[in-house]
């Protein structure tokens, strides 16, 4: 390399060290997905193409397809912060909200260096779907920040959330639209996004969901995604004769969803022989246990730093060929793809994470006979707890746990009567009946209202 192509990208080194980056993006080095690990197709795309197919089944117009195609409001905001480096430094954040016409808007929102107003749209239109499959009373929206919470201080990370709230709450409130977390946010972020709202408008628990107990959160609300995805695996497992004692399974994303969901299936009796999350993957086929590692996750430990009798650790794409009876995505999007779906050795999918497939993943998935429990149904259970959450917080009540568990486990195993009956019916896929039941349902919503005739 020339002297003068190494000063070019020494200074472009020094730009990202020094923490500054260009406007609208994270200014920092982050940790973000190789390359080869992508997929052939962006969020949007494979939200659009779920969409399309089941559309088409329906022989839904052409006009209301378009509607559906597109959001209600899509709004950007700058989020300038000063760090601890004494510098201002400007984020991007997105709120999108897609279909309104079941409820008020409701969707996470996500602290992600890839964040972009493409992923926000896809997430927040699958949340449009997902409501209605699972029959809460809510529209679809998403939100996001596109900063990587892993690389600042809580005390920055909190003037990310207040600021983005700032900018943003004029379109938000418990009757119009409601966030939650989802990755790179939590408890402690919607602490904060509910105080900066109460400080605009009075004290409104309701405002957000997905808080702490201390501060009208829900109990089960953590576990609720997680939870969720166990339902569905008990409810998919006779179909392939499965039982928890011999079924072994595989986490891709060891975070919240993932480690609950983790935890969740090895009370039931199911082996976690695999595990990852952004550091690196881990394997052990005698088990891993899902308790230990979640608490060394929780107290900042990395799998790939993780150590235990047994323990191998393996690169991402030896993680998905991890025999296994059940693997469970729990990290991005896009993660399976034409390039790897191949590799995977379990029967059955369950996706926690959103969009964690593109659609030719799926065909490849299906051709290997691979029994896969769609993302808009799946991973619906911490809607349906948040949606627990807001009712709770309107009635200034608070249920158990238990009453918790089981109203979720009740609308969850509905949810996946409803859609394996459809798919039955039709001879379709679950994601195709489900996308099917979820757009009848808000097209029915918004004709009565009149929005669209
Ligand atoms: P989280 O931030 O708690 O966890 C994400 C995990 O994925 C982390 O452990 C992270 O290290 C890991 N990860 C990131 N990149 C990875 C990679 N390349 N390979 C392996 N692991 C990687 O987020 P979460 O709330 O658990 O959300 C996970 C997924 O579930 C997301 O797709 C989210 O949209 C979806 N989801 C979350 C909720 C919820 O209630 N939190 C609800 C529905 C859907």
């Amino acid at each position: 390399m020339s002297e003068m192509a190494d000063r070019a990208v020494k200074a472009e080194d020094d730009i990202r060290a020094d923490g500054y980056g260009p406007p609208g993006q994270s200014p920092r080095p982050t940790e973000v997905m190789a390359p080869d690990q992508r997929a052939e197709l962006s969020n949007y795309g494979i939200v659009e193409r779920y969409f399309g197919q089941a559309a088409e089944r329906l022989d839904l117009r052409e006009d209301i397809a378009a509607v559906l195609r597109s959001s209600y409001r899509e709004v950007q905001v700058q989020i300038p912060v000063k760090l601890s480096d004494g510098k201002i430094h400007v984020f991007s954040g997105f709120r999108v909200q897609h279909n309104g016409a079941r409820g008020p808007y409701k969707g996470g929102v996500r602290f992600h260096p890839e964040v972009d107003l493409d992923e926000v749209r896809a997430l927040a239109e699958l949340m449009t779907w997902k409501t209605a499959i699972v029959g809460i009373p809510y529209g679809g929206a998403k939100g996001g920040v596109n900063v990587d919470p892993h690389k600042l201080e809580p005390n920055e990370l909190e003037a990310v959330a207040r600021s983005f709230m700032d900018k943003v709450e004029k379109v938000l409130g418990p009757t119009r639209d409601i966030p939650a977390p989802d990755v790179g946010t939590n408890a402690q972020t919607m602490a904060w996004l509910m105080d900066e709202y109460g400080k605009l408008h009075g004290h409104t628990p309701a405002c957000v969901t997905g808080k702490p107990i201390a501060l009208e959160g829900s109990y089960g609300r953590a576990s609720a995604t997680g939870r969720g995805v166990v339902y569905m695996y008990r409810e998919a497992a006779p179909q392939l004769d499965l039982t928890p004692s011999d079924t072994r399974f595989v986490v891709q994303g060891f975070g919240n969803v993932g480690s609950w969901a983790a935890r969740i299936m090895q009370q039931l009796g199911a082996r976690l022989v695999g595990a990852s999350d952004a550091s690196g993957a881990i394997r052990a086929n005698t088990g891993l246990d899902a308790e230990e590692l979640a608490r060394h996750s929780a107290e900042g430990g990395r799998i790939a730093d993780y150590e235990a009798e047994g323990v191998e650790h393996v690169g991402p794409v030896e993680l998905l060929e991890t025999d296994c009876e059940v693997f469970i995505p729990a990290a991005l999007g896009g993660m399976i793809h034409k390039g790897n779906a191949d590799r995977l050795r379990c029967r059955m999918v369950v996706e926690g994470a959103n969009s964690p497939s593109t659609p030719v993943a799926n065909d490849i998935l299906a051709d290997k006979g691979v029994v896969v429990v769609p993302d808009v149904m799946a991973n619906a259970g911490g809607v349906v707890v948040s949606y627990f959450e807001w009712v709770q917080n309107l009635q200034h009540f608070r249920w158990d746990e238990r009453e918790v568990n089981d109203r979720l486990g009740r609308i969850m195993r509905k949810a996946f009567r409803e859609v394996s009956a459809k798919a039955r019916e039709d001879g379709v896929s679950m994601r195709v009946a489900a996308y099917e039941l979820g757009i009848e349902r808000v097209v029915d919503a918004a004709a009565t209202r009149g929005y669209i005739s």
